[in-house]
């Protein structure tokens, strides 16, 4: 068995969600696990439809979290419904800084559609069907920028090391050669899998 030790934060899996938190780590230095070449693999390059976030003068965070609340049918926890709506908006202007280049009306606003359960036009879109993809291609950018950002492509997780009810490690394998098993102990884990995450089988 071989073990190895980082003292960067792993980052198992390499989505939307993976990637904007190496980014936000940042000057934290951590290693991104990806099975695939960044981009393949991820259903965060797959989402078409667009972001919801109350951008316009006539909607407000309080209206997005009761719709939220509303269209989950008492699955829907409270807080974390206003906390998410409540960020939405910056994370949208997050998102355009690193380069998203979001549909954009005459006057410079974003364009908003209205979709589903929500009572406003408030879901931006990005060359109309293309966020994902778009999203993703600027997050790619700019993690393939960031000094912090280390990048194991081709590497799958397989476990989580557990020492006394703490997670102290990430075992990987290269995703063509599960053979070649290895544990990487670390200061810290986040799990971004998505709702895919592979199996573990530790
Ligand atoms: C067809 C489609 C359309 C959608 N449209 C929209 C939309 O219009 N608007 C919207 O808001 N949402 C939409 N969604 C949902 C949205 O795409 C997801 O909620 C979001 O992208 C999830 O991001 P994530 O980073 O959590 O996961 P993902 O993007 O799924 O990333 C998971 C990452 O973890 C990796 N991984 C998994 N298991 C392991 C492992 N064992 N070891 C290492 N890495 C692993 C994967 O390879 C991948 O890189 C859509 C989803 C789909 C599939």
């Amino acid at each position: 068995m071989t073990t190895l030790t980082t003292d960067r934060v792993i980052i198992v899996g390499a989505g939307l969600g993976a990637l904007y938190a190496a980014l936000k780590l940042a000057p934290r230095p951590v290693l991104v696990i990806s099975p695939e070449t960044l981009g393949i693999g991820a259903s965060s390059a797959w989402a078409q439809g667009g972001v919801a976030a109350a951008m316009s003068k006539t909607d407000s965070p309080e209206a997005h979290a009761l719709d939220t609340m509303t269209a989950g049918a008492g699955t829907v926890d409270p807080a974390i419904a206003r906390m998410v709506t409540a960020e939405a908006q910056a994370h949208i202007f997050g998102l355009t800084d690193l380069g998203t280049p979001f549909d954009r009306d005459a006057q410079g606003g974003y364009v908003m559609s209205r979709e589903a359960a929500h009572s406003k036009p408030r879901v931006v879109r990005v060359k109309g069907d293309q966020a994902g993809r778009e999203i993703m291609q600027a997050l790619i950018g700019a993690v393939r920028e960031t000094a912090s950002v280390q990048i194991a492509e081709g590497v799958l997780a397989s476990g989580i090391e557990v020492e006394d009810g703490a997670a102290v490690g990430v075992w990987l394998e290269a995703a063509d050669r599960p053979s070649t098993r290895i544990l990487l102990r670390a200061p810290a884990i986040l799990l971004a899998g998505g709702a895919a995450l592979a199996a573990c089988s530790r």
